[in-house]
């Protein structure tokens, strides 16, 4: 077969792959502790929104639906938005989407062409960078990890590499890997430089509901002058434990919409259908469950920022999300793979995400876990 010149241009997913690579040890009877891939290991999810997915199952929700989305779950989706001070969303901004990846996918495929430049905030989730390359665009990546992840003292390096080449602008807060909740002040820096080369900002708020310390991120596209510029991004995965539904959903002005809707049509016709009745409910209903899981988080991250400190290691407390930053030796990528073959703990390479000499843990994992896999890190001269 002749391959097309787009998938030579771009890795498997390390995220993903490390995961399955830790799976298939564990299929050969090793114990491994698993901090890679940023699932939710020991919470399920909450029990109303299964049985509400059971209940539309039953009611004959099985056939495919409005392509953006069912109105319910849209209508909820922008009852969230508002909450969150994203007035500018009425049902009409929305696409209902099977995962937030694929949102993202359908919006750089919608306003990305050939060259167009995507600025990265790095260390940046790995996706953004396929997901660039596979719409033809180019990459520009400011660090941020030379300022322990925070976004202000990098706005002068943002300020140099936006120009007006630049098409979209990523800002992804809480973030992924590192956990940073950016400031007002930051965000404000962000909307300035958007503002003045004419750039769309995809806010990906995927971890909005997962921060510590009574921080409370704000939304970009609620600044002003960010309104029409915004395109707001979020998902059920990581708030409502539901990575395996696969369900997420963006917003944006109805121009963009009506563009990518047609990937959208084209690529998933909608999202599954029982699917969508669930996440009604999720927005809807589960309080007390996303309380249950943030503050178990938000234990684990202090256990562990107080185990590595005990072990000499000084990191990066995480404001957000369920990612830790860990630094290592200058070669992370050997660090991780002497981490996982022989202390049996799996980690991803800060180098996936635009950061060598780090690794990502990810800490949605019971205590006894996180802290048996700092023990063998420790035991293996890892740390
Ligand atoms: N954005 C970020 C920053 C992520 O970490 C992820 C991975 N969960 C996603 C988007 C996509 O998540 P999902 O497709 O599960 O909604
Ligand atoms: N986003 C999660 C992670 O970073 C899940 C895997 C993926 O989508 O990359 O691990």
């Amino acid at each position: 077969m002749d391959f097309a010149a787009r998938v030579d241009r771009i890795e498997p997913s390390a995220t993903v792959a490390i995961s399955n690579k830790a799976s298939e040890l564990e299929a050969e009877g090793v114990d491994v502790v698993d901090l890679s891939v940023g699932d939710i290991v020991d919470f399920d999810t909450p029990e109303n929104v299964k049985q509400a997915a059971k209940d539309a199952l039953d009611a004959g929700h099985t056939g495919y639906t409005p392509s953006n989305g069912i109105p319910e779950l849209k209508s909820a989706v922008v009852d969230k938005l508002h909450d969150d001070g994203l007035d500018q969303y009425g049902t009409e901004n929305i696409v209902v989407t099977p995962g937030g990846k694929q949102g993202l996918f359908e919006v750089f495929q919608t306003l990305i062409d050939d060259g167009d430049e995507v600025v990265l905030l790095d260390p940046a989730w790995v996706s953004y960078e396929a997901m660039v390359k596979l719409s033809d665009g180019s990459l520009k990546r400011v660090d941020t990890a030379q300022y322990d992840f925070a976004l202000e003292p990098a706005l002068d390096d943002l300020a140099e590499a936006v120009s007006d080449d630049t098409e979209i602008l990523v800002v992804n807060s809480p973030g992924n890997p590192h956990g940073a909740v950016y400031s007002d002040e930051a965000l404000e820096g962000v909307r300035d430089i958007a503002v003045e080369h004419d750039v769309t900002v995809v806010a990906d708020e995927i971890y909005k509901e997962i921060t510590y310390d009574g921080v409370e991120p704000t939304s970009i596209g609620s600044l002003e002058g960010m309104e029409d510029r915004t395109i707001t991004l979020n998902g059920f995965s990581k708030a409502y434990a539901m990575t395996g539904w696969r369900l997420g959903y963006y917003a944006a002005p109805e121009e963009l919409i009506d563009q990518s809707g047609k990937i959208h049509g084209h690529s998933v016709t909608c999202a599954v259908n029982f699917v969508q009745h669930a996440g009604v409910e999720a927005l809807e209903n589960t309080d007390e469950a996303v309380e249950e899981m943030r503050s178990a988080f938000e234990e684990r991250r202090d256990m562990l920022v107080d185990l590595f400190a005990e072990h000499g290691k000084e990191v990066p407390t995480p404001e957000g999300a369920f990612y830790l930053m860990l630094p290592v030796a200058d070669d992370d990528v050997a660090w991780a793979e002497e981490a996982i073959e022989t202390a049996h703990v799996a980690t991803v390479p800060g180098s996936a995400f635009g950061t060598p000499g780090w690794v990502r843990l990810a800490y949605a994992n019971s205590e006894d876990r996180l802290r048996e896999g700092v023990e063998r890190l420790a035991e293996h001269d890892l740390l």
